[in-house]
């Protein structure tokens, strides 16, 4: 999304990045199969958090919790 970045004064549109979150970890440890199915939540951007970064400092500016 579109923003001012509060470190560099850049007025920039934030880079996204999924990461792993809370959520991811949650299901990873729900899971006992050992079959690596474990392992999906990891690839499923919908159940991670995602990180808005500024693509010109690299500051990370927001971090949106899925839990
Ligand atoms: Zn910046």
């Amino acid at each position: 999304m579109r923003t001012l970045c509060p470190y560099c004064g850049n007025y920039i549109v934030t880079v996204t990045t999924a990461v792993p979150g809370l959520l991811t970890w949650l299901l990873c440890s729900g899971c006992r199969c050992f079959l690596g199915c474990c392992l999906v939540p990891f690839f499923v951007k919908s159940l991670m958090d995602v990180s808005h970064s500024c693509p010109v400092c690299k500051h990370e500016l927001y971090h949106y919790h899925r839990v």
